[in-house]
């Protein structure tokens, strides 16, 4: 038997028992005639001690073993002298009697600690041995957890779980796909799912009722530290529902990770929050409603006054950062600096202090002290306040920008607590958005999702107004989930396809399948998925997603342990009928 116990599970309790024990060898430590050794597995640390006096020729061997050696280990369970209450097992050591090395290892080209000196590609390199630190692997127990529980949640609920096919076709709307060559159909290509969405509309169609699926999905996107090429949702649908329904089971959802994984009861029901409210009172259809600092609309307070750029502006809105007032001229510059980045893109930063004597502001010349008191007014700002002001030509874009400038004040001011998590829905999305580099509509969530029944009439007249009958879940800042009510009627899609410029032929090609299977009797459905990878670094607090995923791949979509994507050899290439041009 290699082990009658794991290192995480001895206690006080457990004095004089003969155990055995096995794992790695983390830290060796020489103090007189004695050597200590804390033995690591995934289940905790537990120190074991050899002494020179008892057993000179033992202490030698244990003398001789090096950073993650994998040892076996016989000894008796003893009371430590020198107790620690960090460690569960801190209370107990083992008198080690019997030494094997199961194997040796080779130095470590990194420290196995939660502070490890390794960075991040020496890491990526050795995946396998960043994950034997606990906080990546506590990511993935909790990500373990989470599907444990999302699985019992939904099967409680009825739902099953169906597998969709990894190769299918490529569908150019959306992001770009990853594609597959054929051997057996030379010239022709599947391409892996940016999710599952067909098929799930078609196991509805089927009759399934309630669907999920806990699934990859691939998507060829430029990267950043929140995405990866390939991903996992919590793919889901359901048949003969509306908004309201899909909306309370999913909080439901949410709720039950909530209370199963971190002990947090959210007894009351979830923000709701239109689009166009999250746009106006936060610059983001994902607010982070963790703090207040709303967007505030200045057009009636400062435009007419002689100020050219607010004259002009198509929007002027501002925030009120409390107590900021006292913010220094270089703080000022910087915050300046941030909105003219080239990502943000305003074109400077307006600021109006708030102290004893009244309102200073950068702009003091245009405006009379009734003015800026009105300015004062708008946000109830009170002595001590620092008022910071945006305009631009585009009302949305300069809503953005605002929003970005209120994050990045909430990050500074340390407002936004990781683990204070505050939950919303954003509704009432725009079905369509318009795309001026192209010159066309594009659908905001994607071309299944049905319109408000009300706005149908204004695809003629209006379609910029028309609304989706679409939402997305947002915790803390972060779009943890998002879906739509989808179209069920095969002469609406093929409108909705036409609007967004697919030829009849090119929508046939494409989607032909599903417009065929909505004329054998398709229910009316809706569903969400939820980012899984996003979800648990919410819950485990921390920035990256890469954090929480087993074997992740860098910012340039490459896997560094594997060495993926790499070329493949000519005999490869002509059986699948491919030539590489260079
Ligand atoms: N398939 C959608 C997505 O990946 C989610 C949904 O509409 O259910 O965003």
């Amino acid at each position: 038997m290699f082990r009658t116990h794991t290192c995480g599970e001895l206690r006080i309790a457990d004095l004089k028992r003969t155990v055995t024990l096995a794992g790695w060898v983390q830290r060796i430590r020489r103090m007189g005639g004695m050597t200590f050794i804390d033995l690591r597995d995934r289940y905790g640390l537990t120190q074991l001690v050899f002494n020179q006096e008892i057993d000179a020729v033992l202490c030698e061997e244990a003398n001789h073993l090096g950073r993650e050696y994998v040892i076996r280990t016989i000894g008796t369970v003893a009371e430590r002298s020198n107790k620690n209450p960090h460690l569960p097992t801190g209370d107990i050591e083992i008198i080690v009697s019997e030494l094997t090395v199961l194997n040796v290892s080779a130095t470590p080209p990194f420290t196995i600690e939660d502070d490890t000196d390794g960075g991040d590609d020496i890491r990526m390199q050795y995946r396998y041995i960043d994950l034997r630190r606990n906080a990546v692997r506590a990511n993935l127990e909790l990500r373990h957890k989470m599907t444990i529980e999302v699985r019992r949640y939904l099967d409680g609920q009825g739902f099953l779980e169906v597998e969709t096919p990894v190769l299918i076709k490529s569908t150019p709307e959306g992001a770009r796909d990853f594609v597959v060559p054929s051997r057996m159909n030379p010239g022709q290509f599947y391409a892996l799912p940016q999710s599952p969405q067909t098929f799930k509309q078609l196991l509805m169609v089927a009759g399934f009722d309630r669907y999920f699926q806990i699934v990859k999905c691939f998507r060829d996107e430029d990267l950043r530290a929140d995405r990866q090429p390939e991903f996992t949702q919590i793919d889901c649908e359901m048949s003969f529902v509306e908004q309201e329904d899909v909306l309370q089971l999913f909080e439901g959802m949410s709720k039950h990770l909530f209370r199963t994984l971190k002990g947090i009861d959210m007894q009351e029901p979830f923000v709701r929050m239109t689009w166009h409210d999250a746009m106006k009172r936060y610059g983001s259809d994902k607010p982070d409603i963790r703090f207040d600092m709303q967007l505030v609309e200045l057009m009636d307070v400062l435009k007419g006054h002689g100020f050219s750029l607010f004259d002009e502006a198509a929007y002027i809105g501002g925030i009120c950062v409390k107590g900021a007032a006292a913010f220094t001229r270089k703080q000022l510059d910087e915050l300046t600096d941030f909105v003219k980045r080239p990502q943000i893109g305003a074109k400077g930063l307006v600021y109006a202090r708030i102290d004893d004597d009244g309102v200073k502001s950068s702009v003091d010349k245009f405006y009379t002290q009734e003015t800026l008191g009105l300015l004062k007014a708008a946000f109830r700002a009170q002595t001590g306040d620092l008022i910071l002001i945006l305009c631009g030509d585009n009302v949305n874009r300069t809503r953005k920008q605002l929003g970005e400038l209120r994050l990045e004040l909430a990050n500074r001011l340390r407002l936004r607590d990781k683990e204070h998590f505050a939950c919303l829905w954003v509704v009432d999305f725009p079905l369509f958005e318009w795309d001026s580099d192209t010159q066309r509509f594009y659908a905001i969530h994607h071309p299944f999702t049905s319109p408000k029944p009300e706005d149908i009439a204004l695809l003629d007249t209006d379609p910029a107004q028309v609304r989706a009958n679409a939402y997305d879940m947002v915790i803390n800042g972060v779009e943890v989930g998002g879906g739509s009510i989808r179209i069920h009627d095969s002469a609406l899609q093929r409108r909705i396809f036409q609007f967004l410029g697919f030829s009849e032929e090119k929508a046939e090609e494409q989607f032909g399948f599903l417009i065929n299977a909505f004329r054998f009797g398709a229910p009316p459905h809706g569903g969400l998925a939820y980012g899984l990878d996003r979800l648990v670094s919410l819950f485990a607090g921390v920035d990256s997603i890469r954090d929480c995923i087993a074997f992740p791949k860098n910012n340039m979509g490459r896997d560094v342990m594997i060495d993926a994507p790499s070329r493949i050899d000519d005999v490869q290439l002509d059986e699948l009928s491919l030539t590489i041009s260079e």
